[in-house]
């Protein structure tokens, strides 16, 4: 499981996308959430766009792997998906929260590699935000004191990528995934050495 986590406006979602057409056998979880579509959105490829009441039932039959409330609505992922995706052996990609990477991480911790995605300083992440004018003023507000606190939990994560040349992040983001699948907590080691020392 890689689990990418950054503030809005990061570039995160650009890099994913180019990342996830150049690594194989890769699966991308799309979230279930409450909040408006933005324009250019579409239901079943950015997220699953349901009604809170929706939500709230989902929560509580269980059908998430975790879910949280970010700027005021739900996000959630759905726990099916991943699991099969898991048992035809894919890479399953995560674009969640740090609420969300801590509750993947006491679920499933050896299985995940994680990384935190943001931009050079502040100011670059106002002008982003500013320049997309998808969101009102009070929501970009709303989306940098997010940032701030999302920012305070970097050492959570494994890795650290600094979103400032695009080639270049997008060049660590491949590597962080391909290296992902090779984590030696992944494997029954015991069950590899019988297998390498029987041959
Ligand atoms: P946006 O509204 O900009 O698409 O996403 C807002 C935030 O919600 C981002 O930080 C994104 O990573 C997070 N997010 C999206 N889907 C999920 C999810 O399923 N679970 C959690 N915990 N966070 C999510």
């Amino acid at each position: 499981m890689l689990v990418v986590s950054g503030p809005s406006g990061s570039g995160k979602s650009s890099l994913m996308a180019k990342m996830l057409n150049q690594i194989d056998n890769v699966y991308f979880s799309i979230s279930t959430t409450t909040r408006e579509r933005r324009d250019g959105e579409e239901e079943g490829k950015n997220y699953f766009y349901i009604t809170k009441e929706e939500f709230e039932k989902d929560i509580q039959e269980g059908l998430f792997l975790e879910w949280a409330k970010v700027h005021d609505n739900y996000y959630g992922t759905s726990l099916k998906p991943i699991l099969k995706a898991l048992s035809d052996d894919k890479l399953v990609v995560f674009d969640i929260d740090v609420q969300g990477h801590k509750i993947a991480r006491e679920k499933f911790g050896h299985l995940i590699t994680s990384v935190f995605i943001t931009t050079k300083n502040q100011k670059v992440l106002e002008q982003r935000l500013l320049k997309r004018g998808t969101d009102s003023k009070e929501t970009i507000q709303k989306r940098l004191n997010n940032a701030i606190t999302e920012m305070h939990r970097i050492d959570e994560y494994d890795y650290l990528l600094v979103n400032d040349d695009f080639n270049l992040a997008l060049e660590q983001l491949c590597a962080i995934a391909k290296s992902a699948k090779c984590k030696t907590s992944l494997i029954d080691s015991k069950k590899f050495l019988n297998y390498w020392v029987g041959v």
